[in-house]
């Protein structure tokens, strides 16, 4: 295997994971509900081929946030994991945070900009989507 691995874990270390190869995409996600199931103003998600990807210790616990869509976090320490969505069968998306280095990642988007709170800004000038980036144009690239 040429491929680096890059591995990531819980707070509390009980699940661990790796993924091998570049990340598909790495979005800051400015939605409701990823602020909420993160209670953060912004999530960064590292997107993973599902075939790159594999839980290497635990297995983190799933809540259905909504139809289809399934977010997973540590049962004991209680990080977030990872989101995933049966529109993207073949993806999954880590909350950056749980890498070992989450400069491993380098993030390329903004999604769902709609939902961005007024007080909060980033200076870089990377694409802005309104909401999904898939088949999507961008609303603009840097800040608002
Ligand atoms: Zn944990
Ligand atoms: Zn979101």
């Amino acid at each position: 295997m040429s491929e680096q691995s890059v591995r990531g874990r819980c707070l509390c270390g009980e699940i661990r994971y790796e993924y091998r190869g570049e990340p598909v995409a790495t979005a800051h996600c400015h939605c409701e509900s990823c602020r909420r199931h993160a209670s953060s103003p912004i999530t960064t998600f590292v997107v993973v081929a599902k075939g790159r990807f594999r839980y290497t210790q635990g297995a983190p616990i799933a809540y259905a946030s909504s139809p289809g869509v399934s977010r997973t976090h540590c049962g004991r320490c209680g990080s977030p994991i990872a989101y995933e969505s049966d529109r993207r069968p073949d993806e999954i998306d880590l909350y950056i945070g749980t890498l070992d280095d989450p400069q491993a990642a380098q993030p390329s988007c903004h999604v769902h900009v709609a939902e961005q709170l007024p007080w909060f800004e980033t200076v870089d000038n990377l694409p802005r989507y309104e909401r999904g980036r898939r088949g999507n144009t961008p609303v603009r690239y840097g800040p608002r």
